[in-house]
């Protein structure tokens, strides 16, 4: 089969990688040229969209900000999975709310903000401290805004107004700040037929607001049906197909929704390592409508992200356990550049070499990786 995967970062790259031994070819429409790639060589181009959708029997995206009549014309061909609204849902957090409160998914308390007028309303109903998130083209971090103090709200206004004004299609969430103990995730997909899997919770680490280290969580079972309830509302109301990425904020033993990413997810990147079927293959499976692979975890995995290096000791590379995956990015700045996956027999076995490995990654480049593992392991 062939899948035309919108998108050719290293995402569809592990897609590329993962589905071949099943016979499944990958190609990526780069948004950026237009081209359609080897996700594996870049360098070689096939053509361009159309071409690709002729090409392909299935086609989905890497990332949820596709152009919205690059996702119109997929969605005509009827190969598009999952559906473009799904999509849509999850590169605007205005559109992300409303499913949330329509599957009754709970969430911090927010307001939308349009204008000034919104904007004093979200000062009303909520409380110190609030963030402004903007409704399109977030991510990492990106786009928002964080009022602590009430002597910051003239000027935080004057900003959010500024960017509301440069875009007449953006919009912005306000919402209230949660006081939550952790960040977990739940990766999942449905198939064809409404199936449902679902991996085990992460517990997710960032540095500088970009995910840094996620550690699979067994044994939590009281969070996990939480976290898979929401899932399977969630996807069951918009007939998703293909892999599903839920972020909670976990306070006490509830957890709320931060928000959702209708695609593979950083987060997932351990079941390279710690699942017998990774995500990647899974999300390929769904929407290609095949059986999708087991979900649970084989052996206690945790992946840490590689930002804005492009080199690593070459001793992590004789350690047992240890599988680096690099993206073949040039080097920038916090970029993500690549991840290595951690996995032991044991989770005393992997908390060792975990301790092993914040002693050896240089802390000029991972301090704060290394001081988050120290303190877990
Ligand atoms: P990413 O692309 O990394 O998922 P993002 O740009 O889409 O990030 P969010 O996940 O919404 O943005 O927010 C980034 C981080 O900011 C969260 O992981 C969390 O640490 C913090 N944050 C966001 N919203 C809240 C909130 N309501 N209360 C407390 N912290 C929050
Ligand atoms: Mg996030």
């Amino acid at each position: 089969m062939n899948v035309l995967v919108l998108g050719a970062g290293q995402l569809a790259r592990m897609m590329a990688l993962a589905v071949k031994p099943l016979n499944i070819e990958i190609r990526a429409y780069d948004v950026g040229s237009k081209q359609v790639l080897n996700p594996l060589a870049p360098e070689q181009v096939f053509g361009n969209l159309t071409d690709g959708i002729q090409y392909a029997d299935a086609i989905t995206a890497e990332f949820e900000h596709v152009a919205h009549d690059v996702l119109a014309l997929c969605e005509a061909s009827g190969k598009l999975k999952p559906t473009s609204q799904a999509i849509k849902i999850g590169g605007d957090r205005r559109l992300e709310k409303q499913l949330l409160e329509q599957c009754q998914a709970d969430n911090a308390k927010h307001v939308i903000v349009k204008d000034k007028e919104s904007f004093d309303e979200a000062l009303n109903q909520l409380s110190l401290p609030i963030i402004f998130k903007s409704a399109l083209e977030g991510y990492d971090g990106k786009g928002q805004w964080r009022l602590k103090f009430e002597s910051q709200t003239s000027q935080t206004w004057l900003e959010l107004n500024e960017f509301l004004k440069s875009n007449a299609k953006q919009g912005i969430v306000a919402e209230q700040m949660v006081p939550f103990q952790r960040e977990v995730s739940l990766v999942g997909m449905r198939g064809h037929n409404g199936e449902i899997k679902v991996y085990p919770l992460t517990e997710n680490h960032h540095t500088d607001g970009v995910l840094s280290v996620s550690l699979a969580l067994d044994n939590e079972q009281k969070i996990q049906q939480q976290a898979t309830e929401v899932f399977t509302r969630l996807t069951n109301k918009i007939d998703y197909v293909g892999t599903l990425a839920i972020e909670f904020f976990q306070v006490g033993d509830k957890l709320l929704v931060n928000e959702i990413a209708p695609r593979v997810h950083n987060s997932g990147h351990w079941t390279q390592q710690g699942a017998d079927t990774c995500q990647f293959a899974n999300h390929i499976r769904a929407v290609c409508g095949l059986p999708l692979g087991n979900t649970e975890l084989i052996r206690p995995t945790a992946m840490i992200n590689i930002l804005g290096e492009d080199t690593i000791p070459n001793q992590m590379l004789s350690m047992p356990g240890v599988a680096v995956h690099w993206y073949g990015k040039s080097k920038r700045p916090g970029r993500k550049m690549g991840h290595i996956n951690v996995s032991g027999d044991s989770q005393e076995q992997l908390n060792q070499r975990l301790s092993t490995i914040a002693d050896i990654l240089p802390d000029a480049a991972f301090a704060d990786i290394n001081a988050y593992i120290k303190g877990k392991c």
